[in-house]
């Protein structure tokens, strides 16, 4: 078995895909995703991925940068 210095790639891709959802938690015990606004420190709350993609844009272009 050799072993690589080097990062794996596919990890890097997944890092990659995620790095979106930096910041995003779920919550094993309310059993719904959980994030808060880097820009109002808001607590935003959904029930999967999808959501709260949704929500957090609808929170940062309709609350937090009030429309713009
Ligand atoms: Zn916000």
């Amino acid at each position: 078995m050799i072993s690589y210095e080097i990062p794996d790639p596919f990890d890097t891709f997944v890092a990659n895909k995620y790095k979106d959802y930096n910041g995003m938690l779920y919550d094993f015990f309310a059993r719904e995703w959980h994030l808060r606004c880097a820009c109002c420190q808001e607590d935003l709350y959904a029930p999967n991925k999808k959501t709260m993609i949704k929500i957090r844009l609808y929170h940062t272009r309709n609350e937090c940068l009030g429309g713009y």
